[in-house]
């Protein structure tokens, strides 16, 4: 399989390559030069395997020769051997909706699924390849805390997390922060999660810096991530054995719901996806009226989608304008200052497969309240807001994406519900552990002699 850029489908790219640069150098998003839709007897055949085989058949189509299938059905067995359920995921009923259960891994969050299978895919590369790579990545919380868990104590790898100081739920935090292994940096950014994911970039695009620590990214744009998720868009709606379903999913970064549109251009006959965001509605307003202009980030019950511009968007656009690198490029820089309207046409064509609505802090505490009181289910924040969605829009066949614990965020459900979830066994200790990380200044250079200062 080879990948192109969104900003210029000339230069053609292995998977190797995206894997590790996550962000193309002209500052595109990494795209497979074609996607091939599964016939039905392919898809047939695909309905009777386990998540750990469906997994390895949907992912091998992307990783063309940097592994062997069987190879990374290793990896995918591995991966997914510590999480709670044998199935990786789990269908849960609430009321008409069905609700995909995907934070059963390690650090309670959907991220796991895709980040347990990247921090294996490193160590698969690095076995024939002798240098120590540095992961540097951004986090308004759960990916922080996925990769961590994902890269801790391989060799050759260090991992340095970026969070906002003070701004992500205690929990979320601990989690982070309480890893013992010596190639695990926390960085406690004086900002918010834009100015942490601006570090980065900032150091990135820094070539002669990102070169010199053999710097690499773990971020939602990495496109290992897209494809590890859409497994369970295909695996829900093989278990439920019912074409045309729809999928309601909070986002952030739209990666999440990007899988969902890569399964259905694969084959799989989902009707809508709902984009469900919090107050930071820059998608609800861009799907339901063109308006892509962001805004100041405000600071909500659900850290996790506290995102103004959503990187994955730019596939969608690039899909959008038939695949025009001129014309994605070209938005992109609209994207830039801040002016983008999205035209009537390519609305159109957007609102095809995309639904979108928006819950505020009051809608999300009220869910939260009412399928507690009603059905004696504790829903995370994130969550509650996939389900507020698929309410609003009436839809009745409908699987919410549940993408975190509740127990994550205790401080939503504790002003909604007076309760908080506990945390699972295995997880208790981070509360009473000792955390380490590191307060830095909202500002690159000392980011970067930071990380200097610690691999060098
Ligand atoms: C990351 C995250 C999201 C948003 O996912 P995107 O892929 O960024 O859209 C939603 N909920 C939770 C709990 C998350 O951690």
């Amino acid at each position: 399989m080879e990948y192109i850029s969104t900003r210029n489908n000339n230069k053609k790219f292995s998977f190797s390559e995206v894997f590790l640069k996550g962000l193309a150098d002209d500052g595109g998003l990494f795209i497979p030069l074609s996607i091939k839709k599964f016939d039905e007897s392919k898809m047939n055949s695909l309905k009777k395997l386990s998540y750990i085989d469906l997994a390895t058949e949907i992912i091998y189509l992307y990783t063309g020769d940097f592994l062997s299938k069987k190879e990374l059905n290793e990896i995918v067995k591995k991966s997914y051997s510590n999480f709670r359920e044998k199935d990786v995921v789990k269908i849960v009923e609430l009321n008409q909706f069905k609700i995909l259960e995907l934070f059963h891994g390690p650090t309670l969050a959907f991220k796991d699924i895709a980040m347990q299978l990247i921090g294996n895919m490193y160590e698969h590369f690095l076995k024939s390849n002798y240098r120590t790579i540095n992961i540097v990545v951004a986090t308004s919380g759960d990916t922080g805390a996925a990769a961590i868990d994902a890269i801790k104590g391989k060799s050759n790898l260090n991992i340095f997390v970026l969070h906002p100081n003070n701004r992500i739920s205690s929990v979320q935090r601990k989690i982070m922060t309480t890893v013992e292994e010596k190639n695990v940096f926390n960085i406690a950014i004086d900002g918010n999660f834009d100015d942490c994911q601006n570090i980065v970039k900032q150091m990135f695009s820094d070539l002669e810096f990102s070169k010199s620590i053999n710097m690499s990214g773990v971020n939602s744009i990495n496109w290992a991530r897209i494809v590890a998720q859409a497994v369970y868009y295909f695996y829900a709606q093989f278990k439920l054995d019912k074409d045309n379903i729809s999928f309601s999913v909070p986002t952030g970064n739209f990666g999440d719901v990007f899988a969902g549109y890569l399964a259905k251009k694969m084959g799989l006959p989902i009707d809508k996806l709902i984009v469900a965001t919090n107050e930071n509605d820059i998608l609800y307003r861009a799907i339901t009226k063109g308006e892509y202009i962001s805004k100041e980030v405000r600071e909500t019950l659900s850290p996790s989608m506290d995102i103004q511009l959503a990187s994955n968007f730019e596939r969608l656009i690039y899909y959008v304008n038939n695949s025009s690198s001129e014309k994605t490029a070209e938005i992109m820089k609209k994207v830039k200052q801040n002016s983008y309207q999205i035209e009537k046409k390519d609305l159109d064509i957007i609102k095809k497969d995309f639904l979108s609505e928006s819950c505020n802090e009051k809608e999300t505490l009220e869910i939260i309240k009412k399928n507690y009181k009603e059905n004696d289910m504790v829903l995370d924040p994130h969550t509650a807001i996939g389900v507020g969605a698929a309410q609003k829009l009436s839809l009745n066949d409908c699987v919410v994406l549940s993408t975190a614990h509740p127990c994550k965020f205790p401080d939503a459900t504790n002003n909604a519900i007076n309760k908080h979830e506990k945390l699972p066994e295995e997880l208790q200790h981070v509360l009473n552990k000792n955390e380490n990380f590191q307060i830095l200044e909202n500002n690159t250079d000392e980011v970067k002699k930071f990380i200097k200062s610690k691999i060098l």
